[in-house]
């Protein structure tokens, strides 16, 4: 026996979850494209609605989150019973992992699906069973292949994080008829916004029509609210309510409910917070091109860029400069680095050190 105390099995073992660089000294302007981050700030009707919250700080929130909870069900005409909220998407998906997953079962998920899923996996004692992508895109077949009697979750990122890549309708169809009903199919679209393709789907539709299928959204992108932490679920009804009995009483604070619901007024912002994304992509892709770095395709607001050997070092020397980007060492792909698409100046400033770099 040891005279301290013990975290349970596994837990001394897990990598923490490290989130992006950006920080620098006084006196420079960083660029930040290391979290996917909303490059354009956040609606000012959120702000406001932020800001008005600061005179009753002594109060607890509305523990249901009925606001925030009737807000996103009104703009996406959904039945507000089937919404839970959460302190970001990433809670939402510790809470799945609580409610469903025990100790020695199995959680799916994609070889490059995002981080935060094996570690949250591992966090109940199950195993995360990674199926291999095809060309950087998530192989349905390998998934529906990789089920077994322990399996409990399959958890797929669409857009994926940090691949870019996109299931098109079809292919999540085909995964729910294959796979037995008693296995949760966790679709986490925190990109949905982003994307233009038209046989894209975002879950909503499965949701309806499955018990054993929900989807995942997130205030942290499209509206640009990290810090607050906000994330949504469309669950069938009895997974909310295994979700609202792990849940804490209070998990969603009074700031990010009242900022959620104002940011969800501002289509304006939206809007321009699409557009930007959609030029600036373009404007990557070029430049990325026209210095010799080979990117992925990218339906979300970032993209994955092919460095080579030298990933690292242009990483370090970047940030040097001021500019912020991804390592993907953790995902098992240390040739690459991922780069959030900026504003102009952002994405023009990354292009500008890097060609130093290189030259
Ligand atoms: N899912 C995916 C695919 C993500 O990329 C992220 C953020 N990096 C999250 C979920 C978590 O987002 P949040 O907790 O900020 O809602």
């Amino acid at each position: 026996m040891s005279n301290k105390p013990q975290a349970r099995a596994g837990i001394m073992e897990l990598s923490p979850y490290i989130g992006g660089e950006g920080r620098v000294g006084a006196g420079i302007t960083p660029v930040r494209l290391a979290s996917n981050e909303n490059p354009l700030g956040c609606s000012p009707l959120a702000r406001e609605a932020y800001a008005a919250t600061a005179s009753d700080l002594h109060r607890y929130p509305d523990g249901a989150a009925a606001g925030i909870r009737q807000a996103i069900a009104d703009k996406y005409k959904l039945p507000v019973d089937n919404i839970v909220c959460g302190a970001g998407s990433d809670e939402l998906i510790a809470l799945i992992m609580r409610a469903f997953v025990g100790v020695g079962d199995e959680v799916i998920y994609s070889q490059y699906g995002f981080l935060m899923y094996p570690i949250a996996a591992k966090v109940v004692g199950a195993k995360p069973v990674a199926v291999v992508e095809k060309d950087f895109t998530t192989d349905i077949d390998g998934v529906i292949a990789a089920v077994t009697p322990k399996t409990k979750v399959i958890i797929l990122a669409n857009p994926n994080n940090p691949t870019g890549s996109l299931m098109k309708r079809a292919a999540i169809k085909k995964l729910i008829d294959a796979v037995d009903r008693s296995v949760l199919i966790v679709l986490d679209a925190a990109y949905a916004e982003f994307v233009e393709d038209a046989d894209y789907a975002d879950g909503t539709e499965f949701v309806v029509a499955h018990d054993n299928v929900v989807m995942l959204r997130t205030f942290s992108k499209i509206h640009g609210l990290a810090a607050l932490r906000l994330g949504w679920g469309y669950f069938p009804l009895e997974v909310a309510g295994a979700i609202n009995r792990v849940r804490g009483p209070f998990n969603v604070s009074v700031p990010a409910q009242m900022a959620g619901v104002a940011a969800l007024k501002d289509d304006a912002f939206v809007a321009q917070t699409i557009a930007m994304t959609k030029t600036g992509l373009a404007q990557l892709h070029q430049g990325l091109n026209t210095l010799g770095f080979k990117t992925l395709p990218s339906a979300g607001n970032f993209i994955l860029v092919h460095f080579g050997a030298e990933a690292e070092k242009i990483r370090l020397a970047l940030r040097d400069r001021g500019v912020f980007i991804r390592q993907m060492g953790a995902y098992g792909l240390p040739e690459y680095l991922r780069i959030t698409v900026g504003t102009q100046d952002d994405n023009a400033r990354l292009l500008a050190a890097l060609k130093e770099i290189v030259n």
